[in-house]
């Protein structure tokens, strides 16, 4: 029995072992993935809440390990963000968005715009407006087609920086979308200032729109906010056709989620437009 027992432990202890061991080699090799060009943006469709058409895309970064096959960002986006990792994949991503938009917009009249996660590492650098604008200029993109994704927390934490930088990304002509709100616990004299154009309701809010709780009145109250500010509101994680009637009745203008489709690699995703246009 107890030969047994040290068995167990031994299988778990090898579990455990492996996951750490793989902990520690992920700094490394994510440099290497970089360098060796294995990440890719999927992108997932923004439909109008009007009539479904898609208006425009989130570039979503995946990593393609050579052993582990598609790896999603949960997994090592964290781990990039503490440190100068993610200036490359923003890097990565940004221009991948820009180059396949160029390309996008001439097949796909209808698609508007293309929006990119930012973080706060790279907000706060302070490159990121002359990035944007080199990026925008090497693939001939209008501005207007470019959307950039903060966080709410990025805001609030960082103050005065943040908003310096965002100002000066919207003089270049991009909107800037507020991620995730609703779970950052923004006031609403910080928010009354914001220089934003787009806010993104959380999905955990519309997840639960069904349900006795508080993610109704929650919305709402979100719902009112963006309209009486002039924003253009964004729901995701929309997966049923229950949660997009009662966003559209709330005056929601484009819905992301499951239910018009997962992220798609970028030929998908033209496939997608293509189809969504002829139907
Ligand atoms: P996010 O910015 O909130 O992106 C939306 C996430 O929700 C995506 O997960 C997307 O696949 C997922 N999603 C979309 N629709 C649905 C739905 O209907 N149901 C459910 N359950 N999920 C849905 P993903 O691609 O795994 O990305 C996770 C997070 O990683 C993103 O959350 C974002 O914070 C971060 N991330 C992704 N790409 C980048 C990037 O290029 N740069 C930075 N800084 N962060 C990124
Ligand atoms: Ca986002
Ligand atoms: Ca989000
Ligand atoms: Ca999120």
């Amino acid at each position: 029995a107890k030969s047994a027992g040290r068995g167990r432990f031994a299988v778990f202890d090898d579990a455990l072992e492996a996951a750490a061991q793989r902990r520690l080699r992920l700094p490394g090799e994510l440099r290497r993935a970089v360098e060796n060009g294995e990440l890719r943006a999927h992108y997932q469709p923004r439909v109008s809440a009007l009539d479904g058409r898609v208006t425009s895309a989130e570039a979503l970064v995946r990593w393609q390990h050579p052993e582990r096959g598609l790896l999603m960002p949960d997994g090592f986006i964290e781990l990039a963000e503490e440190s100068d990792l993610i200036d490359a994949i923003g890097c990565f991503m940004l221009d991948d968005a820009c180059s396949r938009m160029k390309a996008w917009q001439r097949r796909h009249p209808g698609l508007l715009r293309v929006s990119v996660n930012v973080s706060a590492r790279q907000l706060l650098s302070g490159a990121l407006p002359t990035q944007v604008r080199d990026t925008l200029a090497r693939h001939g993109l209008d501005p207007a087609a470019l959307e950039l994704e903060v966080t709410e927390s990025l805001l609030i934490d960082s103050g005065g920086d943040a908003r310096e930088q965002l100002e000066e990304l919207r003089r270049i002509g991009v909107s800037i979308a507020l991620d995730d709100f609703g779970t950052g616990y923004s006031s609403m004299a910080m928010l009354r200032n914001l220089p934003i154009d787009v806010m993104k309701i959380d999905r955990a809010f519309v997840k639960d729109l069904h349900r006795e709780s508080s993610a109704l009145p929650i919305t709402r109250a979100i719902a009112t906010l963006a309209q009486a500010m002039g924003l253009h509101l964004v729901a995701e994680g929309v997966e049923n056709e229950t949660q997009a009637s009662q966003l559209r009745g709330l005056g929601c203008h484009e819905f992301q989620g499951y239910l018009y489709s997962r992220p798609l690699a970028p030929a998908e995703f033209s496939r997608f437009c293509a189809a969504a246009t002829a139907s």
